[in-house]
């Protein structure tokens, strides 16, 4: 059985009522999931192409270690079809749907199932549509084509009157929040902001927790990299992050010196954790010495445990001393 849960909470109802349906071997040949945009709904439709797949599912479970779960999991299955367009925003072009008529058209590779998950189906052209259309009918038996559209309204009525509309449930606010703070390990109100700015639509808030991320990290290694080239000092840098998740800085830092450490052992792109910053690592890591590396990765690690245990240190103070830290590396 696969362990971790395959649906969000707020869609079990529906997912239970659709793979009963294919348990009854009941399901229609073409539906269409419609909803809010950032709830679950492709997520849900490409864990329905892996229940359908699954040569053994168990309680509407896939196994997760048949052939045909194993070839998902290592994400080429020959008998499922992901369609969405080449480029965010833009068309689904009727050459994509040609090649899916193309694969209608063969048996299924794995002798069961085949199913397509198209998304955001609204994207599909006139042409596209059209072409579509015939295959909506008949696509073959043990066939399923999972539309996922986010508006509905604007697909074609011939195509929304061949596919079974299923309506994706918004969560609410009592299903969204402990999701999201489970999913990203974050603070209740920190959710609960997160899903304001969304709107309640839990995915799209996680993504935006993680872009965010992205280019808070981003933002700190440049520091970092300024440090070094004395364009900032390390008072301006403490001053502008301090406020900052300070737990994660230090976490990053860490991860930075450490492989700074790996990189004076052995001069191995492969090696280190923080690929993208290999350039400054390296030269850090041939100016340095292995006793300011080792003081500075203990200094960090009695801060990141001060900082664990709550004693309020002076957070600027204590970032700034770990940032001349890292200048000294080089000096
Ligand atoms: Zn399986």
């Amino acid at each position: 059985m696969i362990d971790k849960p395959l649906v969000v909470p707020w869609a079990e109802t529906l997912w239970n009522k659709l793979a009963r349906q294919h348990a009854e071997s009941r399901l229609p040949h073409a539906i269409l999931l419609t909803g809010h945009t950032g709830i679950g709904k492709i997520e849900f439709a490409q864990a329905f192409a892996h229940l359908l797949l699954c040569h053994q599912p168990h309680n509407h479970q896939p196994c997760g270690h048949c052939r045909s779960c194993e070839l998902l999991s290592s994400g080429n299955h020959p008998d499922l079809v992901y369609l969405h367009p080449t480029e965010a925003g833009k068309a689904i072009k009727v050459d994509q749907v040609r090649e899916l008529l193309q694969f209608l058209h063969n048996t299924a590779q794995q002798g069961g199932y085949r199913v397509v998950v198209m998304e955001p189906a609204e994207n599909m052209n006139i042409n596209a549509a059209n072409a579509l259309l015939k295959s909506l009918e008949e696509p073959g038996n043990n066939t399923l084509l999972l539309l996922v559209s986010h508006q509905p309204g604007q697909l074609m009525p011939t195509i929304r009157s061949r596919c079974q509309q299923v309506g994706f449930p918004m969560p609410s606010a009592d299903q969204a929040a402990p999701w999201l703070t489970q999913q990203l390990g974050i603070e209740a109100e920190r959710a609960g902001q997160l899903l304001r700015i969304t709107r309640g639509a839990p995915l799209k808030a996680r993504l935006l927790y993680q872009t965010d991320r992205v280019s808070f990290r981003a933002g700190f290694v440049t520091g970092l990299a300024d440090l070094l080239k004395a364009r900032t000092t390390a008072v301006t840098l403490a001053e502008k992050l301090y406020k900052e998740d300070l737990l994660q800085l230090l976490e990053w830092m860490y991860s930075l010196l450490v492989d700074i450490a790996r990189l004076q052992a052995d001069s191995e792109t492969l090696k280190i954790s923080n690929a993208d910053m290999f350039k400054m690592l390296n030269a850090v890591a041939k100016k340095t010495t292995a006793v300011k590396l080792y003081s500075l990765i203990d200094q960090l690690q009695a801060e990141r445990i001060s900082l664990m245990e709550r004693h309020n240190p002076n957070r600027q103070l204590l970032l700034e001393t770990l940032l001349l830290g890292w200048v000294g590396l080089v000096r």
